[in-house]
């Protein structure tokens, strides 16, 4: 039997390929929330048929219901904190999707968890601010955290029927991005349109940039420290640029299992989606090793690709300096994207961002929810401040 679905961030790469996933396999669609694309939305609407819908913005919300007021039953239309809630919380929703980007979608996972929600997980800010608030609620909920990161569907996979105490290190795979190979002088001349050209995925602009600084890989460790309960000294990132295998897992009596597929995010989406069954989709076709060609492997370069060290770091201290972390690196991609910093300053931003936090005598090592989301305010704040002298000495 389908599970019902509400969606956050449903106008979204995820968002958009889970309805797809959905219309796939009968899931009925109950609630849908989205940013600002209001076109979307209303063509999803149409579609797809939910009790509930929000949008950011009150005025849109305005928008948005007359353009629906033709409908033989329309739904909803709400807006903000207060939609995100109706959405995360719908009293028809067996599973919620996190599909929203950034920490902005926290506090609607917490929600989605106290309300006894199913959490299909892709949005992974949310662990990286704030692992230790939505992995103990899931548990007290008696909940599942069902992984979408394709990385974590696929050790999840791997680790079905495996004793944790078998599991030795974790081998998490990365495309390497479309600056792989190159140093960091020639990463100072990149421009956001190069970044945003992913030799392997499509996906939403926040997460392309993330990838090609290799942050997203850094964000995944802390992901998956939380997921699967292990310390970042036991996960090892392995450059894999054709993006087949999905991620690995290695057991103490040196086995290593590792998850296989086409590059594409309909598959864990449909994976999570359906959990515990198996079914059948027609969305994904099936990989050929033969037409796929040879795999290969190599190391990641941590002086180049800054970021990935400093979530280590982030990693191995947790509370609010992941929090830091992650809200320095969305404020730097912003100003990346916007042209307003070089692609190497991204790693500096973050960076000078969690010293500042560490010296000035903020860090908490297990934050309450007030505490996280002022952090998160405050390292935005402290990374936009740091961005414009950066300009300055340019
Ligand atoms: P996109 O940028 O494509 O989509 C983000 C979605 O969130 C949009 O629907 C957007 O709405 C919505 N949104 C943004 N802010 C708000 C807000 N304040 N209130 C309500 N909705 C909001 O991102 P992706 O789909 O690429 O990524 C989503 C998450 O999944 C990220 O955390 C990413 O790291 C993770 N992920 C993505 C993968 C991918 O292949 N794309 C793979 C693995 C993980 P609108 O557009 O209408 O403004």
């Amino acid at each position: 039997m389908p599970h019902s679905l509400a969606i956050l961030g449903s106008t979204g790469s995820i968002g958009t390929q889970a309805l797809q996933v959905a219309a796939d396999g009968g899931i009925p669609i109950v609630a849908l929330a989205a940013g600002q694309n209001l076109d979307l939305l209303e063509r999803q609407v149409r579609l797809h048929l939910p009790d509930v819908v929000s949008v950011r913005q009150a005025d849109d919300a305005r928008i948005l219901s007359e353009r629906l007021a033709d409908m033989e039953r329309p739904p909803d239309v709400m807006a903000g904190e207060a939609g995100l809630r109706a959405v995360a919380t719908h009293p028809g929703a067996d599973t919620v999707l996190a599909a929203m980007v950034g920490a902005a979608g926290l506090v609607p996972v917490l929600d989605a968890l106290a309300a006894g929600k199913r959490l299909a997980l892709a949005n992974k800010e949310t662990l990286v601010a704030a692992g230790h608030l939505v992995m103990p609620l899931a548990r007290s909920r008696g909940v599942d955290i069902l992984p979408v990161d394709s990385e974590h569907s696929a050790i999840w996979q791997c680790l079905r029927g495996e004793a944790r105490s078998s599991l030795r290190r974790i081998l998490l795979t990365a495309s390497g991005g479309p600056f792989r190979g190159m140093t960091g002088a020639q990463l100072e001349h990149v421009r956001a349109g190069d970044a945003l050209r992913h030799p392997t995925w499509s996906m939403g602009g926040k997460i392309t940039i993330d990838s090609a600084t290799l942050m997203n890989k850094g964000l995944e460790v802390i992901e998956a420290c939380w997921l699967f309960d292990v310390e970042p000294e036991r996960i090892d990132v392995v450059i894999h640029p054709q993006s087949i295998i999905h991620s690995m897992i290695e057991l103490v009596d040196g086995s290593v299992l590792a998850q296989m597929g086409r590059p594409d995010m309909k598959l864990p989406i449909h994976v999570a989606l359906w959990h515990p069954e198996r079914v059948p989709n027609a969305v994904v076709p099936p990989y050929d090793p033969i037409l796929s060609g040879p795999l290969t492997f190599e190391a990641p370069n941590p002086d180049a690709f800054a970021c990935l060290p400093l979530a280590y770091e982030a990693a191995r201290r947790k509370g609010t300096l992941t929090t830091v972390l992650n809200a320095a690196n969305e404020a730097a991609v912003q100003g990346f994207l916007e042209g307003r910093l070089g692609f190497p300053d991204i790693a500096r931003i973050v960076e000078s961002t969690m010293n500042a936090h560490l010296s000035g005598g903020r860090y908490l090592p297990c934050p309450e929810i007030g505490a996280v989301l002022e952090t998160d305010r405050w390292a935005r704040t402290e990374a936009v401040r740091r961005m414009a002298s950066i300009r300055k000495d340019k």
